[in-house]
């Protein structure tokens, strides 16, 4: 048997042992480069979902998997939601440009990713494109905590477009600079909430979330209180 075909049928077998099936029932574009795709399946069923865990999805090579953030997850009916940045540069993006309603893919999870259980207080939440799905889970999840939104963006129509379409009407926006002098902005809100108790979150690209741990380290927030989970680096692939 040729390798290839062997590594095929190991994958295959290790997904139907290991993952839910679920069938894209929903992709509604949301501006050009967002995409709300819905999940449903016997196997999405009683599911014990938390605010902030991961998914991740089989792509078509054997033993690939990319990973998405459920916004929702309704364990009665086995059915969830992702929210997918289309930057179409991997597996991934092409998947989430190219899926429609009909097709079928398998899941990994969910599982642990970002868990605030364990944290009090307003909320803080840094990302990207990649980690507004999480700042809708966690906003949903706790919605008598205040929670103060930063995403830095490519697009900023797009970001700003998708952001309201969810009801996150009071994000803080910042153009991604190649110079990276935007993340200076956004470091410049760190000291205000850090002085206000907030539980900080840092999601999405690795470079960003390490300097702002860095630089809220330096306020002297405790660890209990800082989050961290970078979502994508440039160069690095499947990142998780
Ligand atoms: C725990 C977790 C939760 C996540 N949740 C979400 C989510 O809810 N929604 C979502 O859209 N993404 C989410 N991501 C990010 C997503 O998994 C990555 O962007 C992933 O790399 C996309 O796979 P890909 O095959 O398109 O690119 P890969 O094959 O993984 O990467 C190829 C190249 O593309 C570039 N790249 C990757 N991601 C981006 C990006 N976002 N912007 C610009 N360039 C990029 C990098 O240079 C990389 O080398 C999450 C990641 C993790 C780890």
């Amino acid at each position: 048997m040729p390798a290839e075909s062997a590594k095929g049928r190991l994958s295959s077998v290790l997904r139907r042992m290991l993952m839910r099936r679920a069938t894209v029932s929903s992709c509604e574009p949301i501006s050009a480069c967002f995409r709300l795709i819905t999940l449903e399946g016997p196997a999405l069923r009683g599911v014990a979902w938390v605010p902030g865990q991961k998914l991740q999805i089989a792509m078509a090579e054997p033993f690939a998997t990319r990973t998405y953030t459920p916004i929702e997850w309704d364990a009665s009916d086995g059915r969830t939601r992702i929210l997918c940045y289309v930057h179409a540069r991997g597996p991934g993006g092409a998947w989430v440009r190219d899926v429609k309603p009909g097709d079928e893919c398998d899941v990994f999870g969910p599982r642990g990713s970002i868990d605030l259980r364990a944290t009090s207080g307003p909320l803080a939440i840094f990302g990207d494109e990649t980690s507004i799905g999480l700042a809708y889970a966690l906003s949903a999840q706790y919605p008598t905590r205040s929670a103060a939104l930063y995403f830095e963006l490519e697009d900023m129509k797009a970001g700003s477009y998708v952001l309201k379409h969810l009801g996150l009407w009071r994000a803080t926006l910042f153009e991604k600079h190649m110079d990276g002098a935007h993340a200076e902005q956004m470091e410049a809100a760190l000291p205000s909430l850090a002085a206000g108790g907030a539980a900080f979150v840092f999601a999405g690209k690795a470079g960003t979330v390490q300097r702002l741990r860095q630089s809220v380290k330096l306020l002297d927030v405790t660890t209990p209180r800082i989050t961290t989970k970078a979502y994508w680096a440039p160069g690095k692939v499947g990142l998780d």
